[in-house]
């Protein structure tokens, strides 16, 4: 695996490839890798001649400067894991290489800023609009690969990419789960045994709800909210921020579950002052 650290031998790089008609899959990612991760540097791989990854934490993304000073990084253990995994290159800029000067330019979202992970984290979309964007402008890759761990982010880049006109597919990957259930992630580094114990019962909730939108289907939406609500409330070690029931495509809200709707219930939620998020999509 080659690594790069500048935007301009990234692009000398790509060049290359491009000579030699391979066909790019990229993988943008903020490091501290897990199997989640891995899954999908697997996935750009198998269908794709070329894999890029980057390991970028952008700060422009981070509505809280604590979250982001306490990001998990761990460069060497990330190179070697993406190796292991095949990967052909990894691009790893510097702050001062990747934003040379800050940005003034925000990107104005529009309705999906205004709900779940929009509402609660102001500026959060603009900064990782900002940062695909030009990571796709370096990168020109054929496919991109992004978790359904963070649907809603799923959702702001594919409206980004049909808006903007990358011509680029964005592929969605399945959440990849420890075996208590709980949604991996890198902020999971930062919880004790104790922390992970309880934060697997944020999926327990998820699995409880689904029996229950699938047995309460032409029902209204809210008493089956406020059960799931009630289910992790049970547990001290939990502070809820939202726990919403939504339209799966748009993340609108909904007010009945009809038959043969997708619908996603999206949580996020504080354990030992971490916050994570999960959400399981559900076809009534
Ligand atoms: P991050 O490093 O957290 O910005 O994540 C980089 C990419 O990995 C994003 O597309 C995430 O949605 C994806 N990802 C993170 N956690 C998981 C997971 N548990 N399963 C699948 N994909 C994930």
């Amino acid at each position: 695996m080659i690594s790069i650290t500048s935007i301009q031998d990234l692009r000398r790089q790509i060049a290359q490839e491009r000579l030699k008609s391979h066909s790019i899959g990229f993988v943008p990612t903020m490091g501290a890798l897990h199997k989640g991760h891995i899954s999908l540097i697997k996935e750009a791989k198998k269908h794709n001649q070329t894999c890029i990854a980057s390991i970028f934490v952008n700060p422009l993304q981070f509505n809280n400067v604590e979250d982001f000073n306490k990001y998990p990084i761990q460069n060497e253990k990330d190179i070697q894991l993406l190796k292991d995994a095949g990967c052909d290159y990894l691009f790893l800029p510097s702050v001062a290489e990747f934003y040379p000067a800050t940005p003034k330019l925000s990107i104005h979202i529009g309705p999906l800023d205004r709900i779940l992970e929009g509402a609660h984290r102001p500026g959060h979309f603009s900064g990782v609009a900002i940062v695909v964007s030009k990571l796709f402008h370096m990168v020109m890759p054929d496919k991109a690969y992004f978790g359904q761990k963070d649907l809603q982010q799923v959702a702001v880049i594919n409206q980004l990419v049909n808006e903007l006109d990358f011509p680029i597919e964005i592929i969605t990957c399945p959440i990849i789960r420890e075996e208590s259930g709980l949604a991996m992630s890198s902020r999971n580094m930062r919880l004790s045994a104790a922390g992970k114990t309880v934060a697997a019962n944020i999926f327990l909730c998820l699995e409880f709800l689904e029996k229950a939108l699938k047995n309460g289907i032409g029902t209204p939406v809210q008493p089956i909210q406020k059960m799931g609500m009630d289910f992790l409330n049970q547990f001290e070690g939990i502070r809820v921020e939202y726990l919403e029931i939504v339209q799966a495509d748009t993340l609108q809200t909904i007010t009945h579950l009809e038959p043969g709707s997708n619908v996603a219930v999206c949580v996020a939620a504080y354990v030992e002052e971490v916050r994570l998020i999960d959400n399981l999509v559900i076809i009534l």
